[in-house]
């Protein structure tokens, strides 16, 4: 039974960011109560005026989007960062610690670079550098740069402008431990105007715009759109994990097709080099277990005979609905090796 509260019902993420505020987290969540009186234990339940503290990403919280945050203290010194919910999944899934070495390949505008940033460098910025961050678009990775400075961080991070499958190569970056990879995608999950990008940054992906599709999608421009992405999808995952050192890898889209989601895993898990460098589905329990919306189990049935395999495949992946979820729409899954 649909919910009607959802409709009616926007919500703009934000998150501690934590390289600005490890040390004050109780008193930016008072701050955060003191300006917002109204706590709801929903968030399906806001308005105007309320907080909700988020129970799937820790230190995130919901408030009303008329509610101008971007006016706040909290805001302009960065130790707030808006986020929609779902964009928080893949940094949190990985959840590198300060020993890892992260490599995001398709960095700008920055939200999920900085993310795992809050998570690498809560205690202490390193002196080395731990996160590369690649942009092929210069003017977007100028946006990078920007939003990296908001978020406070001065040398754990390097930008690399350039395409991610060109200038990283695997014997350059022997250490990378991690990789966030979210790359552009038909933007089919994003409704509305008010996006997180827009917000932070002023900037968007054009890739992955909603508005940038033609007027009229039909079944045949679609299907060659959506072709020509999984492939590039496909080929730019495959060739992160030919990185040697590599144990951990989130992929992610704001798409809802299968095509550039459920079906990226199976053709990923069947390929023979994928399987070669020893890489497998990360299992539900490891990638946030209380998410109740997974992948769809019809995908992986059509391919692996073995109904349990199937099933066991589809509870790996994370999915996320429209609005329905309290943004935009998803996808996300944990590739790891030993
Ligand atoms: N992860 C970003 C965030 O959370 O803020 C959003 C990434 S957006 C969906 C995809 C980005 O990947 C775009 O900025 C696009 O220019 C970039 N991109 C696409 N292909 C790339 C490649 N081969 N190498 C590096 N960057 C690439």
């Amino acid at each position: 039974v649909k919910d009607d509260r959802v409709d009616r019902t926007p919500v703009r993420w934000i998150r501690l960011n934590l390289v600005k505020c490890a040390d004050q987290i109780d008193d930016v969540i008072a701050e955060l109560k003191r300006k917002f009186k109204n706590e709801v234990n929903d968030w399906r339940d806001i308005v105007p005026g309320s907080l909700y503290r988020d129970v799937y990403v820790p230190l995130l919280f919901g408030v009303h989007p008329t509610d101008k945050i971007t006016s706040h203290e909290l805001y302009k010194t960065g130790k707030i960062i808006i986020q929609d919910r779902a964009s928080c999944f893949p940094a949190h899934i990985l959840h590198p610690t300060g020993d890892d070495v992260v490599i995001d390949a398709c960095a700008a505008p920055g939200n999920k670079t900085t993310h795992v940033a809050s998570y690498m460098f809560a205690k202490e910025e390193p002196t080395s550098v731990k996160i590369h961050a690649f942009e092929k678009d210069p003017e977007r990775a100028k946006t990078l740069r920007t939003m990296i400075k908001t978020a406070g961080v001065d040398q754990g991070i390097d930008v690399h402008v350039g395409d991610f499958t060109k200038l990283a190569k695997p014997d350059i970056f022997p250490n990378v431990t991690g990789f966030i990879l979210d790359p552009s995608c038909s933007g089919s999950g994003i409704f509305g105007r008010q996006m997180i990008d827009d917000i932070n940054t002023n900037k968007r992906d054009d890739s992955t715009t909603v508005e940038q599709q033609p007027e009229e999608i039909t079944d045949v421009n679609l299907k060659t759109r959506l072709s020509k992405l999984s492939s590039f999808q496909f080929e730019i995952v495959k060739y992160a994990m030919s990185f040697p050192s590599a144990k951990k890898l989130v992929y992610s889209t704001c798409s809802i097709h299968p095509e550039e989601n459920e079906r990226i895993v199976i053709d990923l898990l069947l390929d023979a080099k994928v399987q070669e460098w020893g890489w497998k589905v990360r299992q539900r329990s490891g990638v946030m277990p209380d998410w109740p919306r997974r992948g769809l189990v019809e995908e992986f049935d059509d391919v692996f005979r073995d109904q349990k395999e199937a099933l066991s495949l589809a509870e790996s992946c994370i999915r996320v609905m429209p609005k329905e979820d309290g943004g935009i729409g998803f996808f996300a899954v944990c590739f790891e090796r030993d």
